[in-house]
């Protein structure tokens, strides 16, 4: 958003008619996505991220600092710092996040792959688990819909190239159902897990675990031993949305489904995972949202009004394993059709991981 503000502005930040800046707690960027990897052994820990420096253009003001509070009357964002930055324009791009604490005896029992340091205690303790049985467990909302799929599908197939699958039970779980919340993904992850000999249980929603003794007992009423657990925890909005008195009770921001403002506040945008939209929290989302966003921003700063541009486009790839992949595509009106997983677009994935920085910089 903020390169892709600098670029087609350049001439009125030249004139220095317009500011552009970013606010962000880290002074890093990091490529979420790429933690399937890391926390399969797949890729280097190290690659992941990038300096924000290194990535705005000329023409971005990087502001790094928690921001705790944004006043919609006054039009500033407060720092930790307690200074204020005032805007006429604010682009509220925060993102989603686990919530460690909804299940009681997650922290203590559960691996995940969602944050860094857990994709890395993942990669370690998977490293050394040789017989038993791998649960994983599954929470809604949760950002990339499909990335809990891809790692069964990838490990699995690690596992055979590593002659552990013998011994090695997997069992997916998901809390509605069926396997996966979009349909057309969900029958295909049946008839692989048919076919991989992955156990999937549906209506499977984890109550409390019981790091002691190793078992998740859910609403439904089942209780369900493990050796290893592998849980991604509902998400929420981040804290400082709740805090500024904006968003509904789990923190996602009101959002316009084609204009994609804050419901009631002109002049203030939300994307990437913060909406509250009723599509995948996914990169590809933020992507295409921020293309409208961009182009509504300049609308008015030309003094027109915002059109409505946003038609709820997703793309996605999936990962069937180490060796294929296939991408759906979808929309507010077009269902989600999966291709048929082939070598290539697993190759075009992997070459993805690495064009992404390309595409932050604003250049593809
Ligand atoms: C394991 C995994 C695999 C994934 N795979 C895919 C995939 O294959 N394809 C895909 O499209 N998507 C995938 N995603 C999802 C994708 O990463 C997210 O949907 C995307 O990053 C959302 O972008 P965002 O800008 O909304 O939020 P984020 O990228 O989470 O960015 C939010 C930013 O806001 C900052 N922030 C939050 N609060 C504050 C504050 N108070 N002050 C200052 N800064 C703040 C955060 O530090 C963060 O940098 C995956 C995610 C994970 C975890």
């Amino acid at each position: 958003m903020a390169n892709r503000l600098a670029r087609h502005l350049s001439a009125e930040i030249q004139n220095k008619q317009v500011q552009v800046s970013m606010i962000s707690d880290t002074d890093f960027h990091l490529y979420q996505p790429g933690l399937l990897y890391v926390a399969l052994g797949l890729e280097d820990p190290q690659s992941v991220f990038r300096k924000h420096s290194r990535l705005l253009v000329p023409g971005v003001n990087l502001i790094a600092s928690s921001a705790i509070r944004i006043d919609t009357d006054s039009r500033s964002v407060e720092l930790q710092s307690g200074e204020n930055v005032p805007f006429d324009y604010l682009v509220i791009a925060t993102g989603s996040h686990p919530d460690l604490d909804a299940i009681p005896g997650f922290r203590e029992a559960a691996h995940s792959f969602y944050t860094y340091p857990e994709a890395l205690q993942l990669r370690q303790d998977l490293e050394q688990f040789k017989r038993g049985k791998l649960l994983m467990i599954v929470g809604v909302p949760h950002k990339c819909p499909v990335a809990p799929v891809e790692f069964m599908l990838i490990y699995e197939n690690l596992l055979r190239q590593k002659n552990l699958r013998q011994q090695i039970e997997l069992v997916y779980t998901y809390p509605l159902g069926r396997l996966h919340s979009l349909e057309p993904c969900a029958v295909w992850a049946e008839q692989e897990f048919a076919d991989k000999e992955i156990d999937g249980e549906v209506f499977f929603n984890p109550e409390t675990i019981d790091p002691k003794t190793k078992t998740v007992y859910t609403l439904e009423g089942e209780e369900v031993s493990y050796d290893f657990l592998v849980a991604i925890p509902p998400h929420q909005g981040a804290a400082i949305i709740r805090n500024s008195g904006l968003g509904d009770e789990d923190g996602w921001l009101p959002t316009d489904r084609n204009t994609l403002e804050l419901l009631g506040h002109q002049g203030i945008y939300v994307v990437g995972d913060a909406t509250n939209l009723p599509i995948s929290k996914a990169g590809s989302t933020a992507h295409y949202e921020s293309e409208v966003v961009v182009r509504n921003i300049i609308r008015e700063i030309h003094g027109e009004h915002p059109m409505p541009l946003y038609d709820g486009k997703v793309f996605c790839f999936i990962e069937g394993g180490l060796d294929k992949a296939m991408h759906i595509q979808f929309d507010y009106n077009h269902p989600p059709k999966p291709s048929d997983p082939t070598e290539m677009v697993h190759w075009f994935k992997m070459a993805f991981n690495q064009m992404y920085w390309l595409s932050v910089r604003g250049m593809v």
